[in-house]
């Protein structure tokens, strides 16, 4: 079997001891192939940000099993020794929140990636300004993050999350301060990620004006998640 793209299987997390825990995950199983976008939809409280935090490396899921790419990353425990490469090499977060570096310009944000992973100069600010360009903010590259607005700083901290051209993209609401336009164009591009660069994405979403992209749509309510047909609208 090619075992690409995201496999989780049986996964739970537990958090907190004795009577104070909370089942956040419970058995989820979910696959992303390499080249598909998914949506994971659910109420507050459902376990949305604890599944791709795990998948993320940011927390130790309770048991189960998770792979990306051809790589079993967790059997009951990490199967890998550098969870912080694994991080930086493997998987591109784009958060809720954009946090950008305050004393970075904004193509130094988003350069500093693959500048931190070996790439020239050069073609590290070539490649960041081509996603600024797709993401309507070139016009800002050489502004701080103080003086862009709420919107203009998510586009970047998405282009940011993307210019690695990481495996696997994990997106938390990553459209929930822009307009209609500018959600739909960011849901284009990562939809050009995935089939560009065989990339397999996770959007964490409650964006009515996207949900309707996604071909199929993870549901999770109380930590379980059933799969469902998306409408899969074309962008
Ligand atoms: P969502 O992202 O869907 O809003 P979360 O994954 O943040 O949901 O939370 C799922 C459940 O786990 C909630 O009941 C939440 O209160 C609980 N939870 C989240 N993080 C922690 C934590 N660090 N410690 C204890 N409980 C947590
Ligand atoms: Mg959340």
């Amino acid at each position: 079997m090619a075992d690409q793209g995201i496999h989780i299987e049986g996964l739970s997390k537990l958090y907190g001891v004795g009577h104070n825990t909370i089942m956040a995950l419970k058995d989820v199983n979910m696959h992303v192939a390499p080249g598909e976008v998914v949506g994971l939809i659910g109420p507050s409280g459902s376990g949305k940000s604890t599944l791709l935090k795990c998948l993320g490396a940011v927390i130790a899921p309770t048991a189960g099993r998770m792979s990306l790419g051809n790589k079993v990353i967790f059997d009951n425990g990490w199967k890998v020794r550098d969870l912080r490469a694994l991080r930086r090499d493997k998987i591109g977060f784009v958060f809720q929140a954009p946090y950008l570096i305050p004393f970075l310009d904004v193509i130094d944000n988003v350069a500093l990636l693959p500048m931190l992973a070996g790439v020239a100069n050069s073609e590290a600010r070539h490649r960041s300004l081509e996603l600024l360009t797709a993401l309507d903010v070139q016009h800002r590259a050489t502004a701080m993050p103080s003086q862009l607005s709420g919107g203009e700083q998510q586009r970047v901290a998405i282009a940011r999350g993307l210019v690695n051209h990481p495996p696997v993209i994990l997106a938390d609401e990553p459209t929930a301060p822009l307009d209609s336009v500018r959600a739909m164009a960011v849901i284009r591009i990562l939809n050009d990620m995935a089939k560009r660069f065989e990339t397999a994405i996770i959007v964490v979403t409650h964006d009515e004006k996207i949900i309707p992209t996604f071909k199929r749509i993870y549901h999770i309510r109380d930590g379980v998640t059933h799969e469902e047909q998306g409408e899969g609208r074309s962008t």
